[in-house]
Protein backbone atom coordinates (compact mmCIF):
# COMPACT_ATOMS: atom_id res chain seq x y z
CA UNK A 1 0.00 0.00 0.00
CA UNK A 2 0.96 3.65 -0.78
CA UNK A 3 0.43 6.77 0.31
CA UNK A 4 -0.72 10.05 -1.82
CA UNK A 5 -1.02 14.05 -0.67
CA UNK A 6 -2.12 16.33 -2.81
CA UNK A 7 -1.31 19.52 -1.19
CA UNK A 8 -3.35 22.47 -2.36
CA UNK A 9 -3.83 26.19 -1.31
CA UNK A 10 -7.46 25.24 -0.61
CA UNK A 11 -6.82 21.61 0.45
CA UNK A 12 -5.04 18.42 1.29
CA UNK A 13 -6.01 15.62 -0.55
CA UNK A 14 -4.67 12.26 1.81
CA UNK A 15 -4.82 8.60 0.11
CA UNK A 16 -3.73 5.33 -0.05
CA UNK A 17 -3.63 3.25 -3.20
CA UNK A 18 -2.38 0.39 -4.64
CA UNK A 19 0.14 0.44 -7.57
CA UNK A 20 -2.25 -0.49 -10.17
CA UNK A 21 -3.95 3.09 -9.44
CA UNK A 22 -6.75 2.27 -7.61
CA UNK A 23 -7.89 4.09 -4.71
CA UNK A 24 -8.91 2.41 -1.48
CA UNK A 25 -9.47 5.46 0.55
CA UNK A 26 -9.44 8.87 0.49
CA UNK A 27 -9.67 11.78 2.82
CA UNK A 28 -10.08 16.04 2.59
CA UNK A 29 -8.35 18.04 5.13
CA UNK A 30 -8.40 22.37 4.46
CA UNK A 31 -5.25 23.92 4.06
CA UNK A 32 -5.51 26.03 6.98
CA UNK A 33 -1.85 27.36 8.24
CA UNK A 34 0.87 24.26 8.52
CA UNK A 35 0.66 23.92 12.17
CA UNK A 36 -2.84 23.18 12.81
CA UNK A 37 -2.99 21.01 8.86
CA UNK A 38 0.23 18.93 8.85
CA UNK A 39 -0.40 17.18 12.48
CA UNK A 40 -3.91 16.52 10.85
CA UNK A 41 -2.28 15.04 7.72
CA UNK A 42 0.11 12.94 9.66
CA UNK A 43 -2.89 11.43 11.87
CA UNK A 44 -4.74 10.43 8.75
CA UNK A 45 -1.31 8.51 7.55
CA UNK A 46 -0.06 7.72 11.58
CA UNK A 47 -1.26 4.15 11.44
CA UNK A 48 -1.91 3.20 7.67
CA UNK A 49 1.12 0.96 7.45
CA UNK A 50 2.45 2.70 4.21
CA UNK A 51 5.42 1.54 2.14
CA UNK A 52 5.64 5.09 0.86
CA UNK A 53 4.33 8.22 0.15
CA UNK A 54 4.56 10.70 -3.07
CA UNK A 55 3.38 14.28 -2.71
CA UNK A 56 2.74 16.69 -5.12
CA UNK A 57 2.34 19.99 -3.96
CA UNK A 58 1.38 23.69 -4.73
CA UNK A 59 4.18 26.03 -5.48
CA UNK A 60 6.49 27.09 -6.36
CA UNK A 61 8.38 24.16 -4.80
CA UNK A 62 11.80 22.52 -4.86
CA UNK A 63 11.70 19.77 -6.61
CA UNK A 64 15.52 19.19 -7.08
CA UNK A 65 16.64 16.28 -4.91
CA UNK A 66 20.18 17.81 -4.47
CA UNK A 67 18.66 21.17 -3.19
CA UNK A 68 19.11 22.14 0.75
CA UNK A 69 15.37 23.24 0.29
CA UNK A 70 14.32 20.12 -1.61
CA UNK A 71 10.79 19.58 -0.65
CA UNK A 72 9.95 22.64 0.69
CA UNK A 73 6.62 24.93 -0.73
CA UNK A 74 9.12 28.37 -1.42
CA UNK A 75 7.81 31.44 -2.97
CA UNK A 76 4.34 31.29 -2.05
CA UNK A 77 2.11 34.37 -1.14
CA UNK A 78 0.05 32.00 1.07
CA UNK A 79 0.20 32.70 4.36
CA UNK A 80 2.35 30.42 6.70
CA UNK A 81 3.40 28.48 3.69
CA UNK A 82 6.51 30.58 2.35
CA UNK A 83 9.55 28.58 2.46
CA UNK A 84 8.14 25.51 4.40
CA UNK A 85 9.63 22.15 4.31
CA UNK A 86 6.68 20.04 3.46
CA UNK A 87 8.34 16.52 2.61
CA UNK A 88 10.69 17.45 6.11
CA UNK A 89 7.87 18.04 8.00
CA UNK A 90 6.61 14.30 7.02
CA UNK A 91 9.95 12.83 6.89
CA UNK A 92 10.55 13.39 10.67
CA UNK A 93 7.11 11.30 11.64
CA UNK A 94 7.58 8.59 8.25
CA UNK A 95 11.30 6.99 7.43
CA UNK A 96 9.34 5.70 4.56
CA UNK A 97 10.77 6.56 0.65
CA UNK A 98 9.34 9.86 -0.80
CA UNK A 99 8.33 10.84 -3.96
CA UNK A 100 8.14 14.51 -4.44
CA UNK A 101 7.00 17.32 -7.31
CA UNK A 102 4.28 19.84 -8.33
CA UNK A 103 0.52 19.67 -7.85
CA UNK A 104 0.36 19.85 -11.44
CA UNK A 105 2.98 16.96 -12.30
CA UNK A 106 1.44 14.54 -10.03
CA UNK A 107 -1.77 14.98 -12.50
CA UNK A 108 0.55 14.53 -15.77
CA UNK A 109 2.21 11.33 -14.06
CA UNK A 110 -1.83 10.19 -13.27
CA UNK A 111 -2.72 10.17 -16.65
CA UNK A 112 0.29 9.37 -18.70
CA UNK A 113 0.56 6.08 -16.33
CA UNK A 114 -3.34 5.72 -15.39
CA UNK A 115 -5.41 7.72 -17.87
CA UNK A 116 -6.62 7.89 -21.34
CA UNK A 117 -2.43 9.08 -22.11
CA UNK A 118 -1.23 6.02 -20.53
CA UNK A 119 2.24 5.26 -22.04
CA UNK A 120 2.79 8.80 -23.88
CA UNK A 121 5.96 9.69 -23.53
CA UNK A 122 5.71 13.47 -24.84
CA UNK A 123 2.61 14.98 -23.00
CA UNK A 124 1.89 18.40 -21.20
CA UNK A 125 -0.82 19.04 -18.50
CA UNK A 126 -2.71 22.40 -17.78
CA UNK A 127 -4.64 22.88 -15.33
CA UNK A 128 -6.87 25.80 -15.50
CA UNK A 129 -8.61 26.66 -12.23
CA UNK A 130 -8.00 28.86 -9.29
CA UNK A 131 -4.94 29.28 -10.78
CA UNK A 132 -3.45 28.16 -14.27
CA UNK A 133 -0.31 25.73 -13.80
CA UNK A 134 1.27 23.53 -16.33
CA UNK A 135 3.55 20.32 -16.42
CA UNK A 136 5.48 18.64 -19.43
CA UNK A 137 6.32 15.56 -20.11
CA UNK A 138 9.37 15.13 -22.06
CA UNK A 139 10.80 11.71 -23.53
CA UNK A 140 9.56 9.89 -20.30
CA UNK A 141 10.65 12.43 -17.86
CA UNK A 142 8.89 14.90 -15.81
CA UNK A 143 10.73 18.17 -16.93
CA UNK A 144 12.09 20.16 -14.10
CA UNK A 145 15.38 22.36 -15.07
CA UNK A 146 16.62 24.76 -13.01
CA UNK A 147 13.41 24.56 -10.76
CA UNK A 148 10.09 23.68 -12.96
CA UNK A 149 8.14 25.46 -16.05
CA UNK A 150 5.82 28.19 -14.92
CA UNK A 151 3.96 28.64 -18.12
CA UNK A 152 0.73 28.98 -16.84
CA UNK A 153 2.31 33.21 -16.74
CA UNK A 154 3.45 33.02 -20.49
CA UNK A 155 3.26 36.12 -22.04
CA UNK A 156 -0.64 36.58 -23.97
CA UNK A 157 -1.54 38.23 -26.63
CA UNK A 158 -4.54 40.42 -25.91
CA UNK A 159 -7.66 39.48 -27.19
CA UNK A 160 -8.89 42.74 -29.33
CA UNK A 161 -12.66 43.09 -27.65
CA UNK A 162 -10.66 42.07 -24.37
CA UNK A 163 -10.70 45.27 -21.91
CA UNK A 164 -10.23 43.61 -19.17
CA UNK A 165 -6.69 44.75 -17.39
CA UNK A 166 -5.64 41.53 -15.91
CA UNK A 167 -5.05 40.31 -12.13
CA UNK A 168 -1.40 38.37 -12.19
CA UNK A 169 -0.25 40.56 -9.81
CA UNK A 170 3.20 39.84 -11.28
CA UNK A 171 2.25 40.06 -14.61
CA UNK A 172 -1.45 41.50 -15.19
CA UNK A 173 -2.44 40.32 -18.44
CA UNK A 174 -0.29 36.96 -18.60
CA UNK A 175 -2.09 33.15 -19.26
CA UNK A 176 -3.26 33.14 -15.71
CA UNK A 177 -3.90 36.98 -15.09
CA UNK A 178 -6.77 36.55 -17.89
CA UNK A 179 -7.58 32.67 -18.40
CA UNK A 180 -7.83 31.29 -14.76
CA UNK A 181 -11.16 30.70 -13.18
CA UNK A 182 -11.03 34.24 -10.60
CA UNK A 183 -10.13 36.07 -14.15
CA UNK A 184 -13.01 35.29 -15.73
CA UNK A 185 -15.27 36.02 -13.16
CA UNK A 186 -13.56 39.62 -12.31
CA UNK A 187 -13.96 40.08 -15.73
CA UNK A 188 -17.31 39.26 -16.40
CA UNK A 189 -18.90 39.93 -13.17
CA UNK A 190 -20.05 36.66 -12.51
CA UNK A 191 -18.44 33.15 -11.35
CA UNK A 192 -17.48 31.32 -14.54
CA UNK A 193 -19.61 28.66 -13.63
CA UNK A 194 -22.96 31.00 -14.25
CA UNK A 195 -21.31 31.67 -17.75
CA UNK A 196 -21.42 28.58 -19.10
CA UNK A 197 -24.26 29.80 -21.97
CA UNK A 198 -22.04 33.18 -23.22
CA UNK A 199 -20.31 32.44 -25.89
CA UNK A 200 -18.63 35.58 -26.03
CA UNK A 201 -16.83 34.31 -22.74
CA UNK A 202 -15.87 30.88 -23.81
CA UNK A 203 -14.39 32.29 -27.33
CA UNK A 204 -11.97 34.77 -25.59
CA UNK A 205 -11.14 31.91 -23.13
CA UNK A 206 -10.32 29.59 -26.28
CA UNK A 207 -8.55 32.20 -27.08
CA UNK A 208 -5.92 32.67 -24.80
CA UNK A 209 -5.68 29.08 -23.94
CA UNK A 210 -4.97 27.92 -27.86
CA UNK A 211 -2.15 30.87 -27.24
CA UNK A 212 -0.91 28.38 -25.13
CA UNK A 213 -1.42 25.77 -26.80
CA UNK A 214 0.41 27.17 -29.64
CA UNK A 215 3.62 27.95 -27.69
CA UNK A 216 3.86 24.63 -26.49
CA UNK A 217 3.46 23.45 -29.10
CA UNK A 218 6.36 25.30 -30.83
CA UNK A 219 8.68 24.59 -27.67
CA UNK A 220 8.34 21.40 -26.31
CA UNK A 221 6.86 19.11 -29.30
CA UNK A 222 4.22 17.36 -27.11
CA UNK A 223 2.70 14.35 -28.78
CA UNK A 224 -0.46 14.90 -26.42
CA UNK A 225 -2.22 18.25 -24.85
CA UNK A 226 -4.36 17.41 -21.08
CA UNK A 227 -6.51 20.38 -20.32
CA UNK A 228 -7.62 19.88 -16.29
CA UNK A 229 -8.69 22.12 -13.35
CA UNK A 230 -12.53 23.65 -12.86
CA UNK A 231 -12.52 25.95 -15.59
CA UNK A 232 -12.27 23.18 -18.52
CA UNK A 233 -15.62 21.33 -16.94
CA UNK A 234 -16.97 23.91 -19.36
CA UNK A 235 -16.40 20.86 -22.32
CA UNK A 236 -17.50 23.89 -24.83
CA UNK A 237 -14.09 25.05 -24.68
CA UNK A 238 -12.65 21.47 -26.27
CA UNK A 239 -13.36 22.25 -30.04
CA UNK A 240 -12.86 26.03 -29.74
CA UNK A 241 -9.31 25.44 -28.38
CA UNK A 242 -8.57 22.80 -31.27
CA UNK A 243 -10.10 25.34 -33.73
CA UNK A 244 -8.21 28.21 -32.42
CA UNK A 245 -4.66 26.57 -31.87
CA UNK A 246 -5.11 25.22 -35.76
CA UNK A 247 -6.11 28.62 -36.93
CA UNK A 248 -3.02 30.40 -34.83
CA UNK A 249 0.16 27.42 -35.91
CA UNK A 250 -1.65 28.09 -39.67
CA UNK A 251 -0.51 24.86 -41.04
CA UNK A 252 3.17 25.57 -39.82
CA UNK A 253 3.56 21.98 -37.88
CA UNK A 254 2.17 19.02 -39.84
CA UNK A 255 2.15 15.94 -37.82
CA UNK A 256 -0.08 12.83 -37.77
CA UNK A 257 -0.99 14.52 -33.96
CA UNK A 258 -1.68 17.89 -35.31
CA UNK A 259 -4.25 16.15 -38.02
CA UNK A 260 -6.21 14.44 -35.06
CA UNK A 261 -7.03 17.40 -32.94
CA UNK A 262 -9.69 15.77 -30.98
CA UNK A 263 -7.20 13.33 -29.57
CA UNK A 264 -4.38 15.66 -29.54
CA UNK A 265 -5.71 18.17 -27.01
CA UNK A 266 -8.13 16.26 -24.82
CA UNK A 267 -9.77 16.56 -21.41
CA UNK A 268 -8.17 14.79 -17.89
CA UNK A 269 -10.16 11.75 -17.87
CA UNK A 270 -9.53 10.51 -14.41
CA UNK A 271 -12.81 12.31 -12.66
CA UNK A 272 -10.65 14.37 -10.98
CA UNK A 273 -8.73 11.94 -9.81
CA UNK A 274 -5.39 12.32 -11.88
CA UNK A 275 -3.65 14.15 -9.24
CA UNK A 276 -4.01 11.92 -5.93
CA UNK A 277 -3.25 9.18 -8.65
CA UNK A 278 0.00 10.40 -9.74
CA UNK A 279 1.18 10.52 -6.18
CA UNK A 280 0.54 7.21 -6.46
CA UNK A 281 2.57 6.57 -9.12
CA UNK A 282 5.37 9.02 -7.44
CA UNK A 283 5.19 6.87 -4.42
CA UNK A 284 6.04 3.77 -6.58
CA UNK A 285 8.48 5.15 -8.19
CA UNK A 286 10.12 6.21 -4.92
CA UNK A 287 9.95 2.84 -3.34
CA UNK A 288 10.94 0.93 -5.97
CA UNK A 289 14.38 3.01 -6.30
CA UNK A 290 14.97 1.99 -2.91
CA UNK A 291 14.21 -1.25 -3.31
CA UNK A 292 15.48 -2.75 -7.20
CA UNK A 293 14.63 -6.01 -6.51
CA UNK A 294 10.69 -5.08 -6.34
CA UNK A 295 11.56 -2.93 -9.82
CA UNK A 296 13.07 -5.64 -11.63
CA UNK A 297 9.96 -8.02 -10.74
CA UNK A 298 7.16 -5.10 -12.18
CA UNK A 299 9.57 -5.04 -15.62
CA UNK A 300 9.26 -8.65 -16.04
CA UNK A 301 5.47 -8.19 -15.49
CA UNK A 302 4.36 -4.85 -17.77
CA UNK A 303 8.12 -2.90 -18.54
CA UNK A 304 6.68 0.30 -19.77
CA UNK A 305 3.66 0.31 -17.81
CA UNK A 306 6.27 0.23 -14.55
CA UNK A 307 9.06 2.22 -15.78
CA UNK A 308 9.88 4.91 -13.34
CA UNK A 309 9.22 8.26 -14.41
CA UNK A 310 12.42 9.95 -13.08
CA UNK A 311 12.42 13.37 -11.53
CA UNK A 312 15.17 15.24 -12.60
CA UNK A 313 15.74 16.14 -16.14
P1 LIG B 1 -8.23 24.71 -7.68
O1 LIG B 1 -7.61 25.38 -8.85
O2 LIG B 1 -8.44 25.65 -6.53
O3 LIG B 1 -7.57 23.44 -7.29
P2 LIG B 1 -10.43 23.99 -9.44
O4 LIG B 1 -9.56 23.34 -10.42
O5 LIG B 1 -11.72 23.33 -9.11
O6 LIG B 1 -9.72 24.27 -8.05
O7 LIG B 1 -10.75 25.44 -9.99
C1 LIG B 1 -11.60 26.32 -9.37
C2 LIG B 1 -11.98 27.42 -10.38
O8 LIG B 1 -12.67 26.78 -11.45
C3 LIG B 1 -12.90 28.47 -9.81
O9 LIG B 1 -12.40 29.74 -10.18
C4 LIG B 1 -14.24 28.21 -10.48
O10 LIG B 1 -14.91 29.42 -10.79
C5 LIG B 1 -13.86 27.48 -11.74
N1 LIG B 1 -14.90 26.49 -12.09
C6 LIG B 1 -15.27 25.43 -11.36
N2 LIG B 1 -16.26 24.73 -11.99
C7 LIG B 1 -16.49 25.39 -13.13
C8 LIG B 1 -17.40 25.20 -14.23
N3 LIG B 1 -18.27 24.19 -14.25
N4 LIG B 1 -17.34 26.07 -15.25
C9 LIG B 1 -16.46 27.10 -15.24
N5 LIG B 1 -15.62 27.35 -14.24
C10 LIG B 1 -15.62 26.51 -13.21
ZN1 LIG C 1 1.61 35.95 -14.18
Amino acid sequence: MFGALEAGGTKMVCAIGEENGKILEQVSIPTRMPGETMPEIIRYFKDKDIKALGVASFGPVDPDPASPTYGYITSTPKPGWHMYDLLGALRKEFPIPMGFDTDVNGSLLGEVTFGASKGISDAVYITIGTGVGMGILSGGQLVHGMLHPEAGHYRMIRHPKDRFEGRCPYHKACLEGMASGPAINDRWGVSAKELGDRDEVWEMEGYYLAQACMNLILTVSPKRIILGGGVMHQEKLFPIIREKTAEMLNGYVKTKELEDMEHYIVPASLNDDQGIMGCIKLAADAYHKENPTGMSQNKTRNTEEHEPVRGVF
